[in-house]
């Protein structure tokens, strides 16, 4: 960039400021103001931000923006990060996804100054950070009563982005532009390479997620060469383009038999639905080979219920990563993650009597 917008606003190389950028007014006509951390090395070079909370119930980034903030792992030797711990401030004061008018914010980008309040807002975010930025990380979780392996969110057809989403360092990479009307995708547009990490679930800061986007981040930042160090890397690669979800067939209550990050053949029994009184009613299996990126917290499913999240992959690339998690010790990040998000759904072995019984035919 030829301007130099932060020192413009009387922050120079070598500083750090908390500076507020004025958003909207509340309901009760109160000034509403983006909280941002600006810190800046000695020596120029990319301005990066990374946000948290556009979805205002997604906190897992914010927990991480805080430890950028306040326990950094690493000192900034070139160019500016914005720390943003929370972006949708309104939905963050009501522990919730939306904004008081239930409009998404990361549908909303980028905006308009005369639209509705979301528009308004990313308006905002869109030239006052986004268009002064030359990279950007967005951290989100899954949606309510759902949780993701961590896993990163990119257009892998564009040179610049894949090569940023890549030095993250994540095992796990889905392909695509992103909706319409998200930050990220606003981003890109706007030749800000942006990528999206999906860790985890609402509400919470997850110790294993909170230390995986912070070594993910750190990793992509010494790709850009603006902090010292070696690259953690990734114990394998999973890129694609092709997720699904698996929704239940029938109203029942699930056991569980995979946990996220576990790695699933075709035909693998992913739950075992029965009925409230305990008759097994069917069992769910893997349609494909692949990855289990997200699943539901809720045992109970109605008919069509999303129930477990795959990322495609080739029957040779599963071999292969099976291979490789058998060979990593219980104490690494990845089984840490999974161990810690198993607890958030009972996982239980698939035992042979789970199978479907044969029901009576109705007589016609
Ligand atoms: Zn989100």
């Amino acid at each position: 960039m030829a301007r130099d917008f932060w020192a413009e606003r009387g922050i120079a190389l070598g500083e750090e400021q908390e500076i507020r950028i004025p958003l909207t007014r509340s309901y009760s006509g109160v000034s509403l103001e983006l909280p941002i951390v600006v810190r800046r090395a000695a020596e120029p070079g990319p301005t990066v931000f990374i946000s948290a909370a556009v979805h205002g119930d997604e906190i897992n980034g914010t927990g991480v923006v805080q430890r950028l903030v306040v326990d950094p792992p690493f000192t900034l030797k070139r160019g500016t990060l914005l720390l943003i711990p929370v972006v949708n401030l309104l939905g963050f004061e009501r522990h919730d996804r939306y904004l008081p008018d239930r409009r998404d914010l990361n549908r909303s980008f980028p905006g308009t100054p005369t639209g509705s309040l979301a528009s308004r807002i990313a308006h905002v975010v869109t030239t006052e950070i986004i268009e002064n930025c030359d990279y950007g990380i967005d951290i989100h979780t899954a949606a309510i009563r759902r949780t993701n392996f961590p896993n990163v969110r990119a257009d892998l057809t564009d040179r610049r982005t894949a090569a940023f989403a890549r030095g993250f360092g994540a095992e796990l990479l889905l392909s695509g532009e992103g909706p319409d009307g998200s930050l990220r995708r606003a981003a890109c547009e706007r030749g800000c390479p942006t990528f999206v990490v999906e860790a985890g679930e609402t509400w919470k800061v997850e110790p294993a997620i909170l230390e995986f986007v912070t070594q993910g981040i750190t990793n992509a930042l010494i790709k850009l060469n603006m902090v010292e160090g070696e690259r953690v890397l990734p114990s394998y690669r999973i890129e694609t383009d092709t997720t699904n979800w698996v929704r239940s067939q029938e109203g029942g209550f699930l056991q569980f038999h995979v946990a996220p990050g576990d790695l699933v053949r075709r035909d693998q029994p992913l739950a075992t639905n029965r009925a409230l009184t305990g008759r097994v009613q069917n069992t769910i299996v893997s349609p494909v080979n692949g990855v289990v990126v997200g699943m539901t917290t809720m045992p109970s499913v109605a008919p069509g219920d999303p129930v477990v999240h795959l990322a495609y992959c080739r029957r040779g690339e599963l071999l292969r990563v099976e291979k490789t998690l058998d060979e990593l010790s219980d104490d690494s990040l990845y089984e840490r993650l999974r161990g810690e998000l198993a607890t958030n759904v009972t996982v239980v072995d698939w035992h042979d009597d789970f199978v479907v019984e044969e029901l009576p035919t109705e007589p016609s």
